[in-house]
């Protein structure tokens, strides 16, 4: 184990104070370098530990540091700079610290998901089956959506001294959206129909890989009708599913590709390393370690030509399988060195802290050499303490072998 990161979104840095919080990261805790979140959606928080104030914070999607604005003349998107900041640069006073303390910064980025840019630019943003528009994301399919998240890339790794930059796909969550109510029945198949998006952008790019985007949105409303009505959802795997609808199998990789080639604009613009995260988002049970991949929704593959490491966020995929996806995306990626294992370090995620060490012990004997905390103004006092038990464990077992 060569790294232990914990990520921090910066309110909470700044709430403690850059200075005291990064400090008692480095030095009580033990971690070598924070992810500071730099771009996300918007944020509800609840903030357990004494001294925080709000206990409940909440802030718009937006990005949380001073964008560079001659960055972005390739794009007509333009970052939303959020309201808590108040005209002044938290990111840049974290890494002055981080630099004085020897610890290195991450700056991570949910790009595609945006309230803030919806709203502003309804052009770029995805669209489902039916033509209803997202309420959060944006389609990577969108050349201004995709000059737009390497035009951040670029301002971050250029203003400010980061080891690396962590990036998030797109969601395909069920409905579009989170935290839609929705009173359907879905499985594997109904939550990629439901996810897939047929704005103009996809529909071009569809035309020209000479795929009909037309004849897919219809079979994609049809295959959809059983579940409007009702209907259980399907007991049926992606694979089997697509192998009988190849013009629909056709189109659902084209999203992958769009992201692919996102990446690939990122890449241009930034030597720094670029880290993707796999966020295990699937609301329902794994059935194989192959689904949890799979739910990934992107082409590992492909992606890791451009990106220098992936990073897995477990969340519900159940202990005994999480050692099998780890080995697939190892597989992937070119070796357990170049996947970063990130836990989310409280309940329900994780109950006690001997679960919590027993995890990252094992994940550092498989050869994950980066570790990852998640989040560091979420945890109550006492998980912070499990990460602090897991980080030396950790250490002193490498140590004796
Ligand atoms: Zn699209």
């Amino acid at each position: 184990m060569k790294t232990v990161v914990f990520r921090c979104y910066p309110w909470d840095l700044c709430d403690e104070k850059p200075s005291e919080a990064i400090d008692r990261l480095a030095g009580e805790i033990g971690v070598d370098a924070i992810s500071v979140v730099a771009a996300c959606p918007g944020v509800v928080q609840f903030r357990p530990r004494d001294g925080l104030t709000a206990r409940l914070f909440a802030t718009e999607a937006a990005v949380h540091f001073q964008p560079d604005s001659v960055r972005y003349t390739a794009t007509r998107l333009r970052p939303p700079t959020s309201s808590w900041i108040k005209g002044r640069n938290p990111l840049e006073q974290i890494a002055r610290r981080c630099e004085q303390r020897g610890v290195r910064l991450r700056a991570a980025l949910d790009c595609s998901r945006s309230e803030t840019l919806v709203s502003r630019h309804p052009a770029a943003v995805c669209k489902n089956v039916f033509g209803d528009p997202s309420a959060s994301r944006m389609c990577p399919s969108n050349p201004d959506v995709r000059e737009y998240t390497a035009a951040l890339c670029d301002d971050l790794s250029t203003n400010y001294p980061l080891a690396a930059l962590e990036l998030e796909p797109p969601v395909a969550s069920a409905a579009a959206d989170h935290f839609t109510d929705i009173g359907l029945s879905i499985g594997p198949v109904e939550r990629l129909l439901l996810s897939l998006c047929f704005c103009e952008s996809c529909a071009q790019r569809a035309i020209e890989r000479g795929l009909d985007p037309t004849a897919a949105q219809r079979s994609a409303s049809v295959h959809l009708q059983p579940t409007l009505e009702g209907r259980p959802a399907r007991d049926q795997t992606l694979d089997a599913f697509f192998a009988a609808d190849e013009v629909l199998a056709a189109y659902a990789l084209l999203r992958r590709e769009s992201f692919t080639r996102l990446l690939e604009t990122v890449r241009r613009r930034t030597s720094t390393p670029l880290v993707l995260r796999l966020r295990d988002h699937s609301e329902e049970p794994r059935a194989s370690a192959s689904a949890a991949r799979n739910a990934f929704d992107l082409d590992p593959t492909a992606s890791v030509a451009f990106v220098d490491a992936l990073q897995w966020t477990v969340w519900q995929t159940p202990v005994e399988e999480r050692g099998q996806v780890a080995a697939e995306l190892s597989r992937d990626a070119g070796g357990p060195a170049l996947v970063e294992m990130a836990f989310r370090c409280y309940p329900p995620y994780v109950t006690d802290g001997p679960s919590l060490v027993r995890e990252v012990h094992d994940a550092a004997r498989r050869g994950h050499e980066t570790i990852c905390f998640e989040n560091f103004g979420t945890a109550p006092p006492a998980c912070l303490d499990w990460v602090r038990q897991s980080i030396r464990y950790a250490r002193r077992e490498a140590a004796a072998r």
